[in-house]
């Protein structure tokens, strides 16, 4: 693990004006190294500046769902036709290189003794969503390492099993040993937990510690990206209440 302090990034989801401040707060907490659980892509305007700035940062990315089919022609029915409109459009925009960052993506990662995913690990590529102990249990089977990070459902929250698995918020967490964590390091480009902040995780292997990280950006810039581009108005107005 070397002594890196590493941020984890999320559901950076095309939001240039978000990615930027959060990594100008991660520079100032001194993180060295960038993790990304996957959906660079999608809902907001300037996926090409998000994607090739996480090129340029070295950043290790799984795969995420909206990464997938933005870099494929699979049709979309899964998809609620908000996003899929999104996918659609966000096709549009990518060259060769930038296909080929996405179509090249793993859904699962192991970096220096933890893991990364941007779903579940018991079935990473049908992109089912953990909100309870219950999903989080069935994860749990398949997570050989201690801590394993996680997005998907913009929600920041930690799963921790000990005899049970219990669900937590939190914001600094001290790692214990013998007990195995799934954390969710929340959404950088579109929140869903009432916070319209970014989210994301500082994971400090020397101090054991997982601090959970919100920074605030200039949403109106990504909703005028969202206008300009013509995509759908909602996904502007949600950014106001992360919802
Ligand atoms: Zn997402």
């Amino acid at each position: 693990m070397g002594d890196h302090r590493y941020a984890i990034l999320g559901d950076i989801h095309s939001n240039w004006p978000a990615l930027e401040a959060v990594m100008t707060d991660a520079f100032a907490q001194n993180v060295t190294q960038f993790l990304c659980v996957g959906d660079v892509v999608g809902y907001n305007a300037e996926p090409v500046r998000c994607l090739e700035t996480i090129m340029e940062l070295g950043c290790v990315t799984v795969m995420g769902n909206h990464d997938q089919y933005c870099s494929s022609s699979a049709p979309l029915d899964d998809f609620h036709p908000l996003a899929a409109e999104v996918v659609r459009w966000t096709r549009n925009q990518l060259n060769d290189q930038h296909l080929t960052f996405l179509r090249d993506l793993k859904f699962v990662r192991r970096v220096a003794g933890f893991t990364l995913v941007h779903s579940t690990l018991d079935m990473p590529e049908k992109w089912g969503y953990v909100f309870d102990a219950l999903e989080a249990d069935a994860n749990f089977n398949y997570q050989s390492t201690a801590l394993c990070f996680h997005g998907h459902t913009h929600v920041p929250v930690v799963f921790e099993r000990q005899k049970t698995v219990h669900r937590m918020h939190f914001s600094r967490l001290q790692l214990q040993l013998g007990t195995r964590y799934f954390i969710n390091v929340g959404s950088v480009g579109q929140p869903r937990d009432g916070d319209p902040r970014s989210a994301y995780a500082v994971f400090d292997p020397q101090l054991k510690t997982v601090e959970l990280r919100r920074v605030p950006y200039d949403v109106e810039a990504t909703q005028a990206g969202i206008r300009n581009a013509g995509l759908p108005e909602r996904l502007a107005r949600r950014l106001v209440f992360g919802k």
